[in-house]
């Protein structure tokens, strides 16, 4: 099965084309081609995204990303199989550019459309790296969302924990943000903490020994902020980074811990996937790992360049559905907000 991808949930207008490999571990992912436009220098004189100059940005690149895609593949629309666009959660005006774009050639093309859910994408994003057989314990991590599932097979997946306050990326945007380092704030704090020690720096330590999967980061950007008004130095901003990177790495690690112990009470299966952006961070990406042998879990991240957001994630996401003959109406609509657990609704004729 080969799928055209379109992502446009926030700041990167994105698309792919990915081959699906029938195989008994649940398919081999082949990426034929992946374009990202990064907005990132339309919004920094900003601090953070801006939805109406990110929708309008979308509206611009699309149809030239989608082609690049096409062309970079070396195919025709002919050879497709189906089209998916990612229908939310997202910023509502950028998601309705992507999936509108995915309907038209959807219509002019004869082809079976998919309306994706971002984080179903992500969920999938390891599969573009190696094989992956459901079912997997899934850390997700990300700007927006940080949660722990159990992914069952194809859109249907179980939260066992989320945060109840910031996701961790935020987190990293915020802190970073204090200490002047731009947006997004994750890939320079990590770079900043590199030159710094932080085992001096007291920070708290949110939930510990609560029994349930979920997560706190909002105690540990207030201390942050507190510090950083502190700092005086380049030294001193990059000992901050390197006591938040561990934070935040160490109660990823703890939570999912529980986790971990949870499922494999009742699964012999054990693998541990991490994904979204934070997945990127090569701290939290050791300390993960470290954890899940610890516990008798295989351990697996995307491929960096599939961590965050991405078009090639939502073309697999896609191919799995329509394998199964999980299709979207025309008229679907984009949704800001669509939690995981309802994310075979747009899709599944039973649903409907
Ligand atoms: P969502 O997927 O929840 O809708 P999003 O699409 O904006 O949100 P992603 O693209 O998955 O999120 O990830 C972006 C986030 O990942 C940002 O918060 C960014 O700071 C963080 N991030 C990216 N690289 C790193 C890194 N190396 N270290 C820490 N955080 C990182
Ligand atoms: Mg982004
Ligand atoms: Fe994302």
């Amino acid at each position: 099965l080969t799928v055209l991808g379109l992502e446009t949930s926030c700041d990167e207008t994105a698309a792919s084309v990915v081959r699906l490999h029938p195989s008994a571990r649940g398919g081999r992912a082949e990426v034929l081609s992946s374009i990202v436009h990064s907005q990132i220098d339309d919004h920094a004189a900003y601090g953070g995204v801006v939805p109406e100059i990110a929708a309008r940005s979308h509206v611009e690149m699309i149809d030239g990303v989608a082609r690049r895609a096409m062309a970079q593949a070396g195919l025709d629309h002919a050879d497709l199989d189906g089209v998916a666009a990612t229908a939310g959660p997202g910023l509502v005006g950028g998601v309705m550019v992507g999936l509108g774009y995915g309907k038209a050639v959807s219509l002019a093309r004869g082809l079976p459309l998919v309306a994706v859910n971002h984080l179903e994408g992500h969920a999938v994003s390891a599969r573009l790296g190696a094989e992956v057989a459901y079912p997997f314990l899934l850390l997700l991590v990300s700007g927006g969302h940080c949660q722990i599932l159990e992914v069952r097979g194809v859109g249907d997946m179980r939260r066992i924990g989320a945060t109840i306050d910031d996701a961790a990326g935020e987190a990293f945007d915020k802190i970073a943000k204090a200490l002047g380092l731009g947006y997004p704030g994750g890939p320079a704090l990590e770079r900043l903490a590199q030159t710094g020690d932080g085992s001096t720096i007291d920070l708290p330590r949110a939930l510990l020994g609560r029994k349930d999967c979920d997560f706190s980061f909002s105690g540990l950007k207030t201390a942050a902020f507190r510090v950083a008004q502190t700092c005086e130095t380049e030294q001193d901003k990059a000992d901050l980074a390197d006591a938040v990177q561990a934070a935040i790495a160490r109660q990823l690690s703890e939570r999912s811990e529980r986790a971990m112990q949870a499922y494999a009470e009742t699964h012999d299966h054990r693998l541990f996937v991490v994904a979204g952006g934070v997945a990127a961070n090569k701290t939290i990406r050791r300390t993960l790992e470290a954890t899940a042998t610890r516990h008798g879990f295989d351990f697996l991240a995307p491929p960096m360049a599939y961590c965050t957001d991405n078009a090639a994630m939502i073309a697999l996401a896609g191919a799995e559905r329509l394998a199964l003959g999980l299709t979207s109406d025309i008229d679907v609509v984009a949704r800001p907000r669509w939690p995981l657990d309802e994310a075979r609704a747009l899709s599944d004729p039973s649903h409907r």
